[in-house]
């Protein structure tokens, strides 16, 4: 093994669980006030790209040991979490990876998950991230199984640009295959990241505006973001989200709208000529940890308060040990309480990079 397959070894860093939490009434607040609504899950930790911003080669190798099927949360062990989730508040699900079309049978866990009701008997919000690299095929199972909507990933819209990110040969048309049969079959309104990365492809910034602009679609533009410790980020990397609408607002007049929700990480901005919307999520230039009502589980059962978490907490063990859903239940409860997590609000340029849990682990 050389050095540099550090990376999954590390991320099989845990903490104890806090103590217990005190019985407060209400939602769920952790140490900063924040209460608990969205869930992320990491459905697998491979993928068929290697986005230069996320499982660079030179790292994600043929020799990259990723988890064994042993180690992955079973479907039964994901939607027992989720269900407990729920209980604690939780509305929103979203399966990530890795690539999670990559996971087999992925739609049998969307259909178990599709089946927990919230309190109010509605049913819990599921969507999915992708790399829209098997979309087209997958898009009618997906919807069957009762997912919601899809956001998927697109970061120029020439194939030179495009493979240079995920550096796979991966073709533009096909993603544009994908995004358009999920549209038809109904997982809309598509949302389609747009990780900006200075000198990559800041040139597809307009391009891909004036593409999606009255498609229906909503783009959102991604600060390239210190996830991780294998990426090589560095500050100088970063556009800006404020020079990315100054851009688009040259051409294409913007005006901002408010958000849909409290916590909605992406900051909205429609077309003046009533075309559409777009967003940036301004990770890196404008925090949002004040408003972070997240919690992330990975593809081995780890639970991370923050994406930039360097250590979880091992609910595979938990979950494997016999545990009760009133031990897991409180479990969850006292890690959320304990939370205290803003890494973006006291990053700087200087902020050590090394000891970061991999994005392709913990889910995006
Ligand atoms: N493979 C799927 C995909 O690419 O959509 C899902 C997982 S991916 C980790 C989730 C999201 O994180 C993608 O939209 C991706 O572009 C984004 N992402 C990954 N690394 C990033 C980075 N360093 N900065 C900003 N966004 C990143
Ligand atoms: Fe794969 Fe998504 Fe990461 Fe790209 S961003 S390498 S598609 S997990
Ligand atoms: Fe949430 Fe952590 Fe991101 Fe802040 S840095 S918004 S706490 S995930």
């Amino acid at each position: 093994m050389t050095d540099r397959v550090i990376a999954l070894v590390d991320a099989g860093r845990h903490k104890p669980l806090p103590p217990p939490a005190g019985q407060a009434a209400g939602p769920a607040r952790d140490r900063l006030g924040r209460v608990l609504r969205d869930l992320r899950i990491s459905v697998t930790d491979r993928c068929n790209f290697r986005c230069v911003y996320c499982m660079p080669k030179e790292v994600f190798g043929k020799d990259y040991p990723y988890l064994a099927h042993d180690q992955l949360l079973s479907f039964e062990e994901i939607a027992r979490m989720a269900r407990i989730f729920v209980e604690h508040g939780i509305e929103k699900i979203r399966l990530t990876g890795g690539e999670p079309l990559l996971r087999r049978k992925v739609e049998r866990l969307i259909e178990m998950l599709a089946a927990i009701k919230l309190p109010n008997g509605k049913s819990v919000e599921l969507t999915l991230t992708t790399n829209g690299s098997l979309l087209g095929k997958k898009a009618r199972a997906l919807k069957d199984a009762g997912l919601h909507r899809v956001t998927v990933s697109l970061d120029a819209l020439d194939d030179p640009t495009f493979m240079a990110m995920n550096d796979a040969d991966f073709p533009v048309a096909k993603v544009l295959e994908g995004i358009a049969a999920a549209d038809a079959i109904g997982l809309a309104p598509v949302k389609i990241n747009m990780v900006v990365k200075r000198g990559v492809n800041e040139h597809s910034i307009l391009p891909m505006a004036r593409r999606f602009k009255g498609s229906g679609h909503v783009l959102r533009f991604i600060e390239f973001m210190d996830v991780g410790a294998t990426n090589g980020w560095r500050m100088d990397d970063v556009i800006a989200s404020r020079e990315i609408i100054r851009m688009i607002d040259a051409e294409m007049p913007l005006e901002p709208i408010d958000p849909n929700y409290p916590g909605e990480v992406a900051e909205r901005w429609r077309y003046r000529d009533g075309s559409g919307e777009i967003g940036v999520i301004s990770s890196v230039t404008r925090a949002f940890c004040s408003s972070c009502t997240r919690a992330r589980i990975s593809t081995e059962g780890m639970l991370y308060t923050c994406l930039f978490a360097t250590a979880g907490y091992d609910f595979r063990a938990l979950l494997r040990g016999g545990k009760s859903d009133a031990e897991l239940h409180s479990a969850i409860a006292a890690v959320w309480a304990a939370r205290d997590d803003r890494y973006s609000e006291i990053r700087t340029a200087q902020t050590p990079q090394e000891r970061k849990i991999e994005m392709s682990y913990i889910g995006g």
